[in-house]
């Protein structure tokens, strides 16, 4: 590989290492795996989980780092002073497809800086998407990023190609997107997800008519099948959870947004690479990784349990408790829904149980049609006991009685939330 091009990579794979929308862990490289890269191969490889929690890795790139515009928050802002590269669509496109021939990658997660107008920028992204499926034959998952300000018409072209489409919203309030990245605009952001939204539709009502297959389209033909998603950063600016939480709630409903995507915010300094510095920042002691965890964990409630983004938090009580997960906090402080009998209760009920998952949920269901269960059997079907045990009973006994519900609270803490995964348990 040329040296120029293993530049390129190095370059852009860092700049893009901070947008969370893949769900990524950063990649150690692919020490061992090949003499081409060896152990000097730069970071560029992300994880991400599919809908059915299967791990896939994704060449994680900018198509540019050159940007015109001046986000606080991001290392390619116009204002520092880095290094600034960009591949052309044929270059990445080669790229993406030896990466997966290697078996490195199954797929690419594509952004980029704003180095012209926004149709022009989507318009590479598009390129190299196209390219991708129509010159290679690649079939692998392509994660491409809406350009805020790009018309429809483009948007329109990027979900014939690509898998995914996504644009951030960035911050929660446009008070904060003014102040931090002030060459956003809130209506675009926006309207990107809403012309996503109307495309979806337009394209599920045509694939029904007979005139689609007649157009020499396939019903596989979708836009882009696996959704939209989004990133909101955390703790960069003062808004709280409640507001958090309300937006998440009200971009789900809105744009069916697949997932929003919570970023801790870290500082650009912590980047490891020479950033100049910026006076609208916060200068935090690390980026609230436990916040990051509380709101994943708020997100899971609304989308798999049912809970409303009001249940999980309020104005008076406006931030998520960073000892205990949302099911539990809302748990004791609705002991009056409680105890719940497990012998008779409903879905929606058994989900409101800490310790009682979808899965287990249904498995209790599926169960109950034959025979009635004991705690013992609820363990067995994957419930969590430990912190189950103050809010069921079985047959009218309870395991305890929620008496004290400091002790509780005591019990069921994360002490500093140290090790805390994303949530892809139940809870
Ligand atoms: S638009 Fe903002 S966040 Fe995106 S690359 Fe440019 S400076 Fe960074």
């Amino acid at each position: 590989m040329a040296d120029d091009l293993q530049e390129k990579i190095t370059i852009l794979s860092g700049a893009a290492k901070y947008d969370a929308s893949c769900a990524t862990s950063g990649s150690s490289g692919f020490k061992g795996k090949g003499d081409t890269f060896g152990a000097t191969m730069p970071t560029g490889v992300c994880h991400s989980w599919t809908e059915d929690g299967r791990c896939v890795s994704l060449l994680k790139v900018l198509y540019s780092n050159v940007c015109r515009f001046d986000c606080a928050y991001c290392v390619n802002r116009v204002s520092n002073d880095t290094k600034r590269t960009s591949f052309s669509p044929k270059e990445l496109a080669e790229l993406t497809v030896e990466f997966y021939r290697r078996n490195y990658i199954e797929g690419l997660f594509l952004s980029s800086g704003i180095f012209a107008d926004p149709d022009i920028v989507m318009e590479k992204l598009i390129e190299t998407a196209k390219t991708l499926r129509t010159e290679s034959g690649f079939g692998g998952y392509i994660h491409l990023k809406i350009i805020p300000g790009t018309g429809e018409k483009m948007i329109r072209e990027a979900g014939l190609w690509a898998d995914r489409l996504s644009v951030n919203i960035e911050l929660p309030t446009e008070k904060s997107l003014q102040y931090l990245a002030p060459d956003k605009s809130k209506k675009a952001i926006l309207g990107a997800m809403n012309d996503f939204t109307g495309l979806r539709t337009e394209f599920e009502e045509d694939r029904r008519k007979p005139k689609f297959l007649a157009q020499g389209k396939t019903k596989e033909q979708f836009f882009a099948p696996a959704g939209q998603s989004t990133q909101l950063i955390v703790g960069a600016t003062e808004e709280n959870d409640f507001q958090i939480v309300n937006l998440s709630s009200s971009l789900y409903r809105k744009f069916s947004m697949r997932r929003v995507y919570y970023s801790a915010f870290i500082h650009p300094s912590e980047s490891g690479r020479k950033v100049s510095a910026d006076s609208r920042l916060p200068e935090l002691a690390g980026p609230p990784l436990v916040r990051e965890h509380r709101l994943y964990q708020a997100d899971w409630l609304m989308r798999f349990y049912h809970f409303s983004a009001n249940e999980i938090l309020s104005e008076t009580e406006p931030f998520l408790d960073t000892h205990l997960d949302p099911k539990t906090a809302w748990a004791l402080k609705n002991l009056d829904f409680f105890p719940i009998e497990i012998n008779r209760a409903d879905y929606e009920t058994l989900l409101r149980i800490p310790g009682i998952g979808a899965k287990t949920a249904r498995r209790v269901l599926e169960t109950r049609r034959s025979r009635s269960l004991s705690i013992d059997t609820l363990r067995r079907m994957g419930a969590v006991i430990k912190r189950a045990r103050y809010f069921i009973t079985a047959g009218g006994s309870y395991i305890e009685q929620p008496d004290d519900p400091l002790r509780i609270r005591r019990l069921l803490s994360d002490t500093d939330g140290a090790g805390l995964q994303l949530p892809l348990f139940e809870f």
